[in-house]
């Protein structure tokens, strides 16, 4: 069983990164730029956010956060995007979530330039994906793509089933992988016989937040296997797969921590990068 490195893999894909910021440097005379908008005192957000500037840094991007308040106007947030979308130096823009319950998720996704959304999330960037046209991809599913990709190269024809149905990621990495001519079901809370489609898969990516949904006899022998969970339980953070019984069959395998995670903010920089690069067209 291949036990895929998420880790090493994202400290790869930020090498070339780097490579990439330094190259644009020499040709624009300036490097791609990432705000972070953090809002409230969440302490996963603050790590997270923290993590994103580290790397963001390591990779020779311009790095800003703006911190807000828990109680800071809808409106105030609403002004910053604005001015944002209009400033030259900023190529990538995110809003941390989750938003205190006073702010409306959706007004903010929808004020961020779609040119400019790193997150993927605003509706043209999921319309744009879901038509095959180019687009900022959500982080996460783009580094599960990346994973599998390097496992196997030509997923034409694979059969894949994706586990979850969230905007954030199971809908995106449907689309990621019709695009590769997988043939792929997409299951949820109402699918009737969960087991039974994960059998019939060649890859499997599990999205839910359910602690080892998807067992050891779920999964056929030569499947490639991605945890995309990140569940805190008794005994420590697990993913969405039961690693131990499912790495006895699975081609491949990501581990929880240390297989999705590190992908995900690699491939924001990723983000930042390819934004900047549209803009000088
Ligand atoms: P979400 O928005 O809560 O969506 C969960 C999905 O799972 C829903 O579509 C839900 O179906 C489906 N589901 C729930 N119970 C199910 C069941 N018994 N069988 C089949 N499907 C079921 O979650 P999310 O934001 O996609 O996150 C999923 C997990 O990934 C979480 O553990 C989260 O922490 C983790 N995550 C990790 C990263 C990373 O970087 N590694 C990034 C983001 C999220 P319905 O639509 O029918 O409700």
């Amino acid at each position: 069983m291949i036990l895929i490195d998420g880790k090493k893999e994202a400290e790869l894909l930020r090498q070339e990164l780097k490579k990439e910021v330094s190259d644009l440097k020499e040709k624009y005379n300036r490097v791609p730029g990432l705000t972070v908008i953090l809002i409230g005192d969440l302490a996963p957000s603050k790590i997270y956010v923290r993590n994103k500037e580290k790397f963001a840094n390591e990779v020779g991007l311009k790095s800003d956060i703006i911190r807000y308040s828990e109680s800071i106007e809808e409106k105030v947030v609403l002004d910053k995007i604005d001015e944002l979308n209009k400033n030259a130096t900023v190529s990538g823009i995110l809003v941390q979530l989750p938003l205190p319950k006073h702010i409306d998720k959706k007004k903010i996704i929808e004020a961020i330039n779609p040119l400019k959304d790193v997150d993927g999330f605003h509706p043209m960037n999921v319309g744009n994906l879901s038509s095959g046209y180019e687009s900022s991809i959500p982080c996460t599913p783009m580094g599960c793509y990346l994973l599998i990709k390097k496992i196997e190269p030509n997923l034409s024809g694979k059969k894949a089933v994706v586990v979850g149905r969230s905007n954030l990621n199971g809908k995106p990495m449907t689309q990621l992988l019709l695009k590769e001519n997988c043939t792929v079901t997409i299951t949820h809370s109402k699918t009737k016989d969960l087991k039974a489609e994960c059998l019939k898969a060649d890859i499997i990516v599990a999205a839910v937040g359910i602690p080892e949904l998807v067992k050891g006899d779920w999964v056929k022998k030569d499947t490639i296997v991605i945890d995309v969970g990140i569940n805190k339980t008794d005994k420590g953070i697990v993913g969405d797969v039961a690693f131990d019984e499912v790495s006895k069959n699975a081609k491949a395998l990501t581990p929880v921590p240390g297989g999705v995670g590190p992908m995900t903010i690699a491939c924001l920089l990723k983000n930042t990068i390819d934004c900047f690069k549209r803009s000088q067209i």
